[in-house]
């Protein structure tokens, strides 16, 4: 059976399942009476306190990662500081209670310092207070840590959340995967798990209890998506997957440097996409092409209120400084769907992908959209910045949206702030409609970037989160590669505009091979995947692609479209598929 979840990354792994259970089982109250009481409990508290100070010691020791090292030197930091034991023994002292309550409560009053920090970085480091919390509360009540330092063999660990003191902790060799139901991006397991380059799928709901203990599964961080019960046919096939990934993978550190081009030397971008200021590093790491979609919701996530003009092009500036010539296409905001932004003025509804979703609430929110887009344009100063509107349906809101747009010029200019006056605009192509009037909407914009996430499920009617028909959710789909043929077609032969794709498909190995086919000119992927789409493009020949595109038009079903693909890739990939 296949879990969906969202894609952390880092590639593939096979092992068998480890559920941690960190709960704290319901601590009892106790009120202290006596003054020798509260002194006692009080030199307990920091015997407790110091002994997992050691801990984080012995482990920071041990680690051989710089990460690693920091986050316990960030533990340890926390757990010696003067004002955190003080403050907890003020609580013991004024409410007379024993050092559990008083450690889960100055711990939690520090989580919520943190998360009210207006950065979504910090905001997830609250979450490494909670895990200390329970590391103190464990030792506290004398339950035993649960130990991963000995693992034996290949093993995923499973849990509701893993905490990053249960990673450091353990024989990071063998522990192969990592799935669990919470934990975004940007928490500090993520981040460990990438640094690490452990495959990791996150947010699959109830899969901990869903699992059993000792059970073989599959993690494709990759794609984002967990299986089990494995057949030895399909065990293999998954052995064979590693095997070549690890030796795609050993090949790639030298595509950094070279110029993205197909085997016959046709020029084409490989860009990637980006979502938050924590990511730069990584994004420069891997020397793409420019950044193809920056998806500027996730800087509106996570807050109480909507960021402001100049933190935004703060954070825009600094992406058009470090990209200097290279293109930083930034999408205007894409809210709505499965991305929930409480404090916009967006009601519950039935079918919220087919709501009031991305450009349609930012054309009827004028002048909270302006303030996005006088950031982008103020940024496109700094360096190659275009702008990019999410799921248009129709020319009317191209239209719309460039009214709104000349009037957020025409105030910066007013104010003689300078920006690019010729900044390019394009659009996401990701609605059927848009990409069935393609050839007219390319006389408005600048470029397209399909957004396959999207037009797939638009166009096949399955919703991309919906595991239950995620069987009809094909890049393969012929319907789909007609629209995604219709849009490339459009732009093709305009001078001065570009087509690119933004959506998960750009980075899958089978269609990459039609893409460049059917003259597809950015590929926009995850910053893991930009070597590896650059070695696979670099392996194929544009040419023999377009006949292959040309075969594939003339198949009927997914099904035969994926075999025949599959086919190709064998031979073209090589040892590298
Ligand atoms: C898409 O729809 O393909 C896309 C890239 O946008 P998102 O995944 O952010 O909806
Ligand atoms: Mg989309």
């Amino acid at each position: 059976m296949k879990y969906l979840g969202n894609k952390v990354g880092n590639g593939l792994a096979l092992g068998k399942v480890y559920i941690i259970n960190t709960k704290i089982p319901k601590i009892e109250k106790k009120t202290l009476i006596t003054d020798d009481e509260i002194t006692k409990e009080k030199e307990s508290l920091k015997v407790i306190l110091n002994e997992v100070v050691k801990d984080y010691e012995k482990l920071e020791k041990e680690a051989s990662e710089d990460e690693i090292r920091q986050l316990c030197n960030f533990y340890k930091i926390l757990l010696n500081s003067n004002s955190l034991i003080t403050s907890m023994e003020e609580v013991i002292d004024k409410e007379k209670c024993d050092r559990n309550e008083a450690i889960t409560k100055v711990m939690k009053r520090k989580a919520d310092e943190l998360s009210l920090v207006d950065n979504a970085y910090l905001k997830m480091r609250s979450k490494d207070i909670e895990d200390v919390t329970n590391k103190l509360l464990r030792k506290s009540l004398g339950i035993n840590e649960i130990d991963l330092s000995k693992l034996k063999e290949d093993t995923i660990l499973v849990a509701e959340e893993i905490p990053p003191s249960i990673l450091l902790s353990s024989n990071l060799g063998y522990v192969k995967g990592i799935v669990s139901e919470l934990g975004g991006k940007t928490s500090h397991v993520a981040i460990l798990a990438s640094t690490l380059g452990i495959p990791s799928v996150f947010g699959i709901k109830e899969i901990s209890k869903t699992l059993t203990d000792g059970e073989l599964i599959y993690v494709n961080g990759n794609e984002g998506y967990i299986e089990n019960n494995l057949t030895n046919t399909k065990i293999n096939e998954i052995k064979d997957k590693i095997k070549k990934e690890e030796l795609l993978k050993a090949s790639l550190e030298e595509m950094k440097d070279k110029p993205s081009l197909t085997k016959d030397n046709k020029p084409l971008l490989i860009t990637a996409n980006a979502g938050e200021l924590s990511e730069l590093d990584k994004l420069l790491e891997v020397n793409s092409d420019g950044i193809g979609l920056f998806r500027t919701e996730f800087l509106f996530l996570n807050r109480s209120v909507a960021p402001d003009e100049e933190y935004l092009f703060n954070i825009y500036k600094t992406f058009a400084e470090k990209f200097k010539e290279k293109p930083l296409i930034i999408r205007t905001l894409d809210i709505g769907g499965d991305k929930k932004c409480p404090y916009l003025d967006i009601k519950e509804e039935q079918n919220p992908f087919l709501g009031y979703r991305a450009i349609r609430y930012c054309l009827d929110n004028k002048e909270f959209f302006k303030v996005s887009l006088r950031a982008m344009l103020r940024a496109s100063h700094y360096g190659n910045v275009m702008i990019m509107y999410p799921m248009i349906s129709s020319l009317e809101e191209i239209y719309k949206a460039s009214e709104i747009l000349d009037e957020a010029k025409r105030e910066l200019a007013s104010k003689n702030i300078p920006f690019n006056k010729n900044i390019k605009v394009g659009i996401m192509v990701e609605v059927p409609s848009t990409a069935i009037i393609s050839d007219m909407l390319i006389d408005e914009v600048d470029f397209f970037s399909i957004g396959t996430n999207d037009l797939i499920q638009y166009t096949v009617a399955v919703d991309r989160l919906n595991p239950t028909v995620s069987n009809l959710y094909s890049f393969y789909n012929p319907g789909v590669i007609r629209l995604i043929k219709k849009t490339i077609d459009s732009c093709l032969d305009k001078k001065e505009k570009f087509v690119g794709m933004c959506g998960e498909m750009a980075a899958d190995p089978l269609a990459i091979i039609l893409l460049v086919g059917l003259g597809l000119q950015e590929f926009s992927v995850n910053a893991s995947m930009v070597l590896k789409v650059k070695k696979l493009i670099s392996l194929i020949d544009s040419k023999e692609a377009k006949e292959i595109a040309n075969k594939v038009l003339t198949l009927k079903t997914a099904k035969e479209i994926e075999t025949y693909l599959e086919v190709c890739a064998k031979k073209i990939y090589g040892k590298y598929y």
